[in-house]
Formats: structure tokens, sequence, C-alpha cells
């Protein structure tokens, strides 16, 4: 079962508002992570998939077959969103068993069925609870097991875990991802969170403006963002403008030996380097390349590491590092060093 946008726009009424020229393609089985700030358009992507809203133009496949005109319940997807949703009134296992009610399915059917959805989300013994006596992430599990009982064709997730703690959070986003893999499902996460996007996804859709600026594999999209703003928006950046010359590129903190990928000299570039692949140095005593004494300026402590700001002449180079150790110069390998 896949999934796949062709070329989808659609803008809301009297508003300029929506998502423009949309193409992406969910694989069989394939979590893809769609991205972006508040606003641009990663909820309306999914209402599209969903049925709730009709494109503008383009068309929505799901597993090959064209579902412009299929009311929502006739899609056969799973959803899932921020509010659970659940019926107060229902116990756990109706809730869950939901989704088989409605398709005639026979009560002794359904229990069994639910137990076994229950099980595989870890809320066995749970059956008979009523949603108010559970905790959100038990909640949010309900509402997963509940979107796939009737084996979807597909499943929508809506930031499902930005109302969790932190710490439930990352437990659940892993629970997510097993499930999906058990089911196999072509899968649309949307989240804000740059960290759970990474971390669950097989490929990532950076959304900005309603229209897709990048998609590819996680750490592709960390490492080779394709312009300025994937770059900033996933993880921290070092973000030098600058101007490509013969082996490097010119910026306020100097001359950056680097691989310029064929640029044209002169031509107008930014330099991006993660903090974590800086390197520091305790003396100045060292022949790396585009080294830079200096001094810090910020010491942040992160828990697993700490991010400096080092100031050198012309700027500041954020740099992560995993113990406190006297920084006298930092250097920037080249290899680490992308020009966008
Ligand atoms: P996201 O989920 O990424 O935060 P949305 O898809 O909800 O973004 O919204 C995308 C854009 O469409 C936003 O500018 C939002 O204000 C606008 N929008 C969302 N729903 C409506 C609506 N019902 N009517 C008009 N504009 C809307
Ligand atoms: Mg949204």
């Amino acid at each position: 079962m896949s999934v796949e946008f062709k070329n989808v726009s659609f803008h809301y009424p009297d508003a300029s508002a929506g998502v423009e020229s949309i193409s992406l393609t969910i694989g069989e089985g394939e979590l893809i992570a769609v991205i972006g700030p508040s606003g641009s358009g990663k909820s309306t992507l999914l209402m599209l998939l969903a049925g709730f809203l009709v494109p503008d133009s383009g068309q929505i496949l799901i597993n090959d077959e064209d579902a412009s005109g299929k009311p929502p319940e006739k899609r056969d997807l799973g959803l899932v969103f921020q509010s659970y949703a659940l019926f107060a009134h229902m116990r756990v296992w109706e809730n869950v068993a939901y989704p088989l009610k409605v398709r005639g399915v026979p009560s002794m059917q359904r229990r069994k069925r639910a137990e076994e959805m229950l099980l595989r989300v870890g809320l066995s013994g749970m059956a008979e609870r009523r949603p108010a006596s559970l905790s959100g992430g038990q909640r949010q599990r309900v509402a997963l097991a509940r979107a796939l009982i009737h084996a979807p064709r597909a499943l929508l997730l809506d930031e499902p875990l930005s109302a969790l703690d932190a710490g439930l959070r990352v437990e659940m986003r892993d629970e997510i991802r097993h499930v999906q893999r058990d089911a196999g499902i072509a899968t649309l996460h949307v989240t804000h969170d740059q960290e759970e996007a990474l971390s669950i996804a097989d490929r990532v859709a950076v959304l900005r403006d309603g229209r897709l600026e990048q998609v590819g594999a996680p750490a592709d999209i960390y490492d080779q963002p394709a312009t300025r703003f994937v770059a900033g928006f996933l993880g921290h950046a070092n973000l030098w403008d600058g101007t490509a010359r013969d082996g490097g590129v010119e910026t306020a903190i100097g001359f950056l030996r680097c691989d310029t990928n064929g640029v044209a000299p002169g031509t107008g570039v930014t330099a991006l380097v993660r903090p974590e692949r800086v390197l520091t140095h305790d003396s100045l005593d060292t022949n790396r390349p585009n080294r830079f004494p200096g001094e810090i300026t910020e010491d942040r402590f992160l828990g697993a590491q700490r991010r400096l700001d080092f100031a050198v002449h012309g700027g500041v180079v954020s740099v992560e590092v995993a113990h406190r150790d006297k920084v006298a110069a930092v250097s920037i390998p080249p290899e680490w060093i992308r020009l966008l």
C-alpha cells in the first residue's frame, strides 16, 4: 500500500494560505515525517489525504487508485490527532474496536481483535478501563490501537505526541515506530519537533509556506540541506555568508578552505557547519586547516554536551563539545563545510 500526492494544490477560500504543487510518494511501509514551522501547511496536507479537504488541482492516489471524490470514511485510513478524541463513555476496548463496529464486525470478534491491538501497544489488562482513568501516554496508545485495528491502507498522525511531556514523547515515538514497522503501513507523521522527525522517519519532508522545500533521508537532510532555511530549521547551524574563491570561501570570520564543488569564484554562497563538527584545541599550536583563535563567550550546559559560543575575529563560531576543556582555538574540518 502506498500513497502519492501528484502536484496537489489547495487554497482555503478567502485566504491565500494552503499548499502548493505538492508531489510526494509514501512507499509501502514507509514513514514520512512532515515538518515545518507553524502555519506551513502540515495539517492541510494531512487533511487533504484524509479527504476532509479537496484539492483545487492535482491528484491523490491511495494504493495507485485516485482518491478524488472519495469521502473520508471510504478512504480506509487510520488517523491519530494531538487530542486523542476518545469516546469518554466507552471502555478502552470499545474505543479500540470502534472502527470494526462501524464495519459491522460481530462483538466477540471485535473484543478479540481489540485485545490483540492493546497487547501490541502495551496496554493489555486495560481493556475494561474508561479513558478518563488513563494517563496521556496511555490514551495516545489507545488512539494508535484504534487507528490500526482495521488494517488501514495508510496511517496519518498529526502531532500525536505534542501534548505529552518530554520523556514520554521519546518513549511513545519509539513505540509508534515499532507498531508502524510491524504493521508495514505507509505513514504520514506530522510534527513540528525536528528531533522527533529525524529520529522516527525513513524520510523527512520539510514544508515552508505550503511548499515542499526538501524531501530526503534524515541524515541527508541534516548534512546536506538544500537551502539555508532547511539548514537553520533542522538542528543548530553555523551559517556564514560569503563569496566563493578558488579552494574555499571568503567569510566574515576569514577564509574557509573547502571543496567548492565547482561553484564559480565570485559567487555569493552561504557556508554551513554543524556545531558538533567543529574541533576544539587547547593551544594555538595546531596545524589543522581553518583554525581560528578566540575565546569562549557563552557556555551552555545541555546534559550530554555543552554548546559554546566561541568568539573569533569577525564573528562567532557555535561549537558543541562533550567536555569542558580549555579552548584556545577551534578548527573547521574542510569536509564538514557545505556551501549553500
Ligand atoms: P500547520 O499544521 O503546518 O501549522 P496548517 O496546515 O494548519 O499549518 O495551516 C496552513 C495555513 O493555512 C496557515 O496559514 C493557516 O492559518 C491557514 N489555514 C488553516 N486552516 C484554515 C481555514 N480553515 N481557513 C483559512 N485558512 C486556514
Ligand atoms: Mg497543524
